[in-house]
């Protein structure tokens, strides 16, 4: 027979290094990052030491264990549910007297604790020091240090745990000051439930003093019987201590709990931290986040991470594209030249020139999530919250959008999830309406693809910001105009703390880079890659018997003519050569025949064959609808892609200009979009990919999350209705400078 598992929960405040720990004692590689709020839903894991299993939960950050918010509630409910065996503590320790408050809750919920001081090297290099035997003997609990993003001292946290089991320490009893003591013992007296599951008598006592709409409920069902004298006697009491102290009672129990957390760290501390010790953040905020540099800093680190992404990863880029472009030449000499096999064809154009199009643009995406990564896990991203915010609170956006946001750059699906955090439910619709606006990372290749081929060098990474900017302000504009419609409300304040800079060690950096590099690729090996088959059957066949063209041709309707001369010709013979043969096309066209070139009449046979086609036929469909804002049957065939999956838009264009092919000659997919299209179609094609139809899977999670197909259709339609308008006029416009 197996033992049973041992079951272990992460608490502690937002960014004290819960996650960091999870991810090493657990060995996953859980999203850190150094801002408040990246851990939203409990999360579990599992690790074995000394041969036990451990289940390991790691619960939203949370300040307090009150129920103001969805992550309290859900870490209340965890530690009060007594679903665990071992809770540990996270604390950051350079940050005690706020962190500790946290603790001070989870004591008086009885829960068997382990004390983690993390940030350990931190708190050293500020110059602080504790004695901690005598911490441990004050609070009469088990005491760890660590180092959660380097892992020291997890293996003593695992020892600790094991032994946290055999010798639970519930710590001492948490004294809240004479006054307060005695009302919360008398109350406690009155509960007396042993049952399973049973709360703790004395955080009953203090939730009834507080008038917590939870435990009243809680006792009501539990002790029906005593559940009114308790109520009211607890009122009493509060009214009581309000009226001799003048304080809120919630106000005076946390002054109490803080009182206890001031009282210890005076025993303890026997060394506090420098005065200087922040003062390096403080300078760097000073600048970063000044009023009028401020803003200018985040465009100008925007910018760098963009050019970063096209300058250096174009030449990875150019190396992989030369690799496929090799093993395409290698494949198709399997096949004698000219030959139209449909396995070769499915080979090359379909696959190589779907899913090799899009995997292309692994280094540009690596890069990007390296930048993010390195803003991310240093604290800017946090201070860029802050920026944002100020604006954001204008258009009606609340700043703890900010979280959802900015993970809807990487994808719009966690984006969405992560809006759990908003209490408010209106706040949480509008966010979840405007997040596809958010470019997800998905998006990235069809920005890498178009960008370079329709923009000079000096233009890309402005083109890049701008889309991204665009999306963020019509994001803005839209939140507002769903605040003063159907969603229209209060506003909760919220105040984000800022936490210190950091420097991000590079092996989280890189693992966050490879996770979701990784992701990438395998989403071109499957998603990918089977939308890419359908999409080059459908754009193969059916298949013309004899080509229209073939026939004008013989009938005499068309004629063509070779503009190849031959080489070796001095000057003037070519000039010769060429005076015979425009005559002669003269001629013709004055009988009324049409003339086309070699290459006009290869291009009319790929049209003619895609037209024929059942992408070509769906197109021609659509054409009515797409071609206001430019898009040819090519474009839209690879739109429809799009709603499976965005990067299928890159593929699906690398499958057509690829189809037909007669010699696998080097021109880039970026050469051949710049030749067929014009600036004004790309402009306007980039904007509808950015503002239309989010993909299929953020419909069905903004479905769920919303629990109505009302908001994912609105969100659908909406986001659609506004791309197609937007997107004509910038086209309509655009073709009057060209
Ligand atoms: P959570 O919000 O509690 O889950 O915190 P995270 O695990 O996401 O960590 C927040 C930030 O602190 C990240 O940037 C981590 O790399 C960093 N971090 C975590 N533990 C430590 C530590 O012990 N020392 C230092 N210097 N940084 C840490
Ligand atoms: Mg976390």
């Amino acid at each position: 027979m197996s033992e049973p598992v041992i079951r272990v929960a992460l608490a502690g405040n937002p960014n004290s290094g819960k996650t960091s720990l999870f991810n090493v004692l657990t060995g996953s590689r859980r999203n850190v990052g150094n801002y408040p709020g990246v851990t939203v839903e409990k999360k579990g894991g599992r690790f074995t030491h000394n041969g036990k299993d451990y289940e390991i939960a790691d619960l939203p950050g949370t300040y307090s264990l009150t129920s103001y918010s969805p992550e309290e509630r859900i870490a209340r409910r965890e530690i009060l549910g007594g679903g665990f065996d071992v809770a540990v503590v996270v604390v950051d320790s350079t940050n005690l007297r706020r962190n500790l408050y946290l603790l001070t809750q989870v004591m008086l919920a009885e829960a068997n604790i382990i004390l983690c001081l993390n940030m350990s090297d931190e708190a050293q290099k500020s110059g602080q020091m504790l004695d901690l035997k005598q911490m441990e003997a004050l609070l009469g609990l088990p005491i760890v240090e660590t180092v959660g993003n380097r892992g020291i001292g997890v293996d003593v946290l695992k020892d600790t745990i094991e032994n946290a089991l055999a010798n639970p320490a519930k710590g001492e009893r948490l004294v809240l000051g004479e006054r307060l003591d005695l009302v919360v013992d008398q109350l406690a007296e009155m509960i007396v439930d042993d049952g399973e599951g049973a709360r703790p008598p004395r955080w009953l006592a203090v939730k009834l003093l507080e008038n917590d709409s939870l435990s009243k409920q809680w006792i009501r069902k539990r002790l029906p019987e005593i559940s009114e004298d308790l109520i009211i006697t607890a009122q009493n009491r509060a009214f009581e201590i309000e009226e001799e102290t003048a304080l809120d009672i919630s106000t005076y129990i946390a002054d109490r709990h803080y009182g206890y957390v001031n009282g210890l760290l005076k025993e303890v501390v026997l060394q506090e931290a420098r005065e200087d010790s922040r003062r390096l953040s403080d300078q760097i905020d000073a600048i970063v986040c000044n009023r009028f540099f401020g803003p200018f800093f985040f465009m100008l680190s925007m910018y760098m991470l963009f050019y970063l992404t096209f300058s250096v990863g174009d030449y990875p880029m150019g190396w992989i594209e030369a690799g496929f472009e090799w093993l395409g030449g290698l494949v198709s000499g399997f096949w004698p030249e000219g030959s139209d096999s449909p396995l070769r064809s499915l080979i090359v154009d379909g696959i190589i020139g779907g899913v090799g199009g899009v995997i292309v643009f692994l280094p540009n995406i690596a890069l990007l999530f390296l930048g993010l990564a390195f803003l991310e896990d240093s604290g800017y991203m946090a201070r860029a919250a802050f920026l944002v915010d100020r604006v954001m609170h204008k258009f009606g956006l609340h700043g703890k959008s900010f979280i959802p946001m900015m993970t809807g750059f990487g994808c719009t699906i966690p984006g969405i999830m992560a809006t759990r955090t908003l209490e408010n439910e209106r706040d949480r619709l509008t966010t979840m309406m405007v997040l596809p606006l958010m470019s997800c990372g998905a998006r990235l290749p069809i920005w890498m693809l178009l960008i370079p081929a329709f923009f000079p060098e000096h233009w890309r990474a402005p083109m890049l910001f701008f889309i991204y900017i665009f999306g963020i302000v019509l994001a803005a504009i839209l939140a507002k105009v769903l605040r003063i419609t159907v969603l229209r409300g209060e506003e909760t304040p919220f105040v984000m703390e800022l936490p210190p800079y950091r420097m991000p060690t590079f092996k989280a950096m890189m693992s966050k880079m490879g996770e979701r590099s990784w992701l990438y690729i395998r989403k071109a090996g499957t998603i990918i890659l089977a939308i890419s088959i359908v999409l080059w059957a459908i754009s193969s066949y059916p298949k013309l018997d004899q080509s229209p063209i073939d026939a004008k041709i013989a009938s005499g309707k068309i004629q063509v003519i070779d503009q190849q001369l031959p080489e070796n010709l001095s000057e003037q013979e070519r000039d010769a050569a060429l005076e015979q043969i425009i005559g002669k096309a003269k001629e013709s066209a004055a009988k009324g025949v049409e003339v086309l070139t070699v290459n006009e009449v290869e291009q009319r046979k790929l049209t003619e064959d895609l037209d024929y086609s059942v992408a070509g036929r769906i197109g021609s469909f659509l054409e009515p609808v797409l071609s206001p804002m430019g898009f040819d049957v090519r474009i839209s065939t690879a739109l429809l892609g799009a709603f499976a999956a965005k990067e299928v838009f890159v593929a699906q264009m690398g499958i057509v200009f690829s189809l037909g092919e007669v010699d696998e000659e080097s021109e880039t997919l970026r050469d051949k979009l710049a030749k067929a299209y014009n600036p004004a179609v790309a402009l306007s094609l980039m904007i509808f990919l950015l503002v239309a139809t989010p993909c299929m899977a953020t419909v069905a999670v903004t479905k769920r999350e919303s629990g109505s197909w009302k908001w994912a259709m609105l969100q659908l339609c909406g986001l659609t209705v506004l791309a197609w308008i937007i997107s004509t006029i910038v086209y309509q416009v655009g073709v009057l400078f060209l």
